[in-house]
């Protein structure tokens, strides 16, 4: 890992935010060397790597689902799975509440910028949705996810976080529990952070290339 470069952020973010770091391209002894250099939480967005890396960290440890998951592969994960960032279908809600003895705490994944290529709810269909999975006793919606568009211009990627904070703004009048922002990833969290995220993924950051 860049440890210069963890500690760097780490004092930028002052405690604003949560910093995810995504080892999915990294091995369980990256992890434990970030876990040392004082990260609690982890991001993977593969089934396998998730419960790997899961099963080498402290118990103390956050392991992040970050990636798309298939509802019929809800229960490959379940025991572990505490954090996901990537709701955006009612039957991966449906899967957690028949298949879980805990709470799940979500994060429900929205393309704000509209690209083809993006998972996530339009942003207009979120407050449905929420309504819709809130009779999920262990789907804890805690917040919304967005991932930036593929652009090199700054105020394009600024709008997009700006347009995910005014929906969690709006959505936590009637839903008060939806108050995290998980957006920015290494090119753009500085934008993210500006914009008011409280869980920023960083891979090859902090991780490495
Ligand atoms: C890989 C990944 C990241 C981290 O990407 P970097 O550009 O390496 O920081 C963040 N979020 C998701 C969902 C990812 O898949």
């Amino acid at each position: 890992m860049n440890k210069d470069n963890y500690l760097k952020v780490k004092e930028e973010v002052n405690n604003q935010a949560t910093i995810i770091a995504v080892t999915k391209y990294h091995t369980v002894e990256d992890a434990l060397e970030a876990y040392d250099a004082g990260v609690r939480d982890f991001g993977e967005n593969r089934i396998e790597g998730f419960n790997e890396k899961r099963a080498a960290l402290p118990q103390d440890a956050n392991v992040h689902f970050i990636g798309t998951l298939q509802s019929r592969k809800v229960k490959d994960v379940i025991d572990n799975l505490y954090y996901l960032h990537s709701l955006e279908r009612e039957s991966i809600a449906k899967r957690i509440e028949q298949y879980s003895s805990h709470d799940v705490k979500c994060f429900i994944q929205v393309n704000v910028s509209g690209e083809e290529t993006k998972h996530g709810l339009k942003p207009e269909d979120v407050k449905d949705f929420v309504t819709k999975v809130s009779k999920y006793d262990h789907v804890k919606v805690i917040g919304l996810m967005t991932m930036a568009p593929e652009t090199d211009n700054v105020e394009e990627i600024r709008n997009v976080f700006k347009q995910l904070r005014e929906l969690r703004d709006d959505l936590q009048k009637e839903f008060k529990d939806i108050i995290e922002l998980s957006m920015g990833m290494s090119n753009d969290y500085k934008i993210a952070l500006e914009e008011g995220a409280t869980f920023i993924r960083l891979g090859s950051k902090i991780m490495g290339k």
